[in-house]
């Protein structure tokens, strides 16, 4: 007898299940500062954008806050499975990693985060993980225009 519906098909049914009745618990899973690793390229390592970061993963709701966002805003029809469904802890793992800086962005856009003018280098970019005054006075929150090596992004 299977506890899933439909759609998401968890790869192993354990004891540590989480649908939106207890994503808070996600934290005994997933630590909340392991959560900063999760961002895109080397915004992990980018102070400004961590301090930013820090205030919503201390909150204890954080998971249930993130998760809740993540399902209202999410308009993708292949998000595989929906709020009430029991979905295996290293599944839901996956998922924040997937979802983290989508979300974050939003997130600041929407708490009114007054964004600066956006680095060309973006999340790639090597200055902002060790120059505190250049990882404050531009957003890296946004994808590289030019390469490492000097070249214009091709989208
Ligand atoms: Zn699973
Ligand atoms: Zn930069």
């Amino acid at each position: 007898m299977s506890v899933y519906r439909s759609g998401h098909k968890c790869h192993k049914v354990t004891a540590w299940l989480y649908n939106d009745t207890c994503w808070s618990n996600l934290s005994e899973h997933l630590p909340a500062r392991h959560i900063r690793d999760f961002l895109r390229s080397r915004l992990n390592h980018n102070g400004f954008v961590l301090r930013l970061l820090n205030p919503y993963l201390k909150a204890p709701d954080f998971y249930h806050r993130f998760m809740e966002d993540v399902c209202a805003w999410q308009n993708d029809p292949a998000i595989s499975w929906h709020k009430g469904e029991w979905v295996c802890g290293d599944c839901n793992v996956q998922f924040v990693k997937q979802e983290l800086y989508s979300w974050f962005v939003r997130r600041l856009v929407q708490d009114r985060h007054k964004f600066k003018p956006n680095c060309p280098y973006g999340y790639d970019c090597v200055r902002q993980t060790h120059r505190i005054g250049h990882a404050e006075q531009l957003n890296h929150l946004c994808d590289p225009e030019i390469n490492l090596y000097g070249s214009r992004v091709k989208r």
